[in-house]
């Protein structure tokens, strides 16, 4: 999986001693989900609840997975 800036990279690598579930870390604002290959915003106190997002919140490049599926759901570039 492409990086995209060290922010992302922090987010995905950097394990947290105190909790183990991501979704219940305050430090962790994003999350990928390998089985749906999407990046998610974790949303707190719903659960274990993230929103997609097809761009990265700090440098704004687009993240493989949603946007990939996206535009695969309009269809292909004609060329
Ligand atoms: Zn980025
Ligand atoms: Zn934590």
């Amino acid at each position: 999986m492409r990086i995209c800036c060290e922010r992302m990279r922090a987010q995905l690598e950097r394990g947290c001693p105190r909790h183990d579930d991501p979704y219940l870390c305050p430090d962790r604002l994003v999350v990928h989900s390998a089985e749906f290959g999407v990046w998610g915003l974790v949303v707190r106190g719903e659960g274990r609840m993230a929103v997609p997002i097809a761009f990265c919140p700090w440098c704004g490049t687009r993240l493989a997975g949603l946007g990939e599926a996206v535009r695969s759901s309009v269809g292909k570039d004609p060329a």
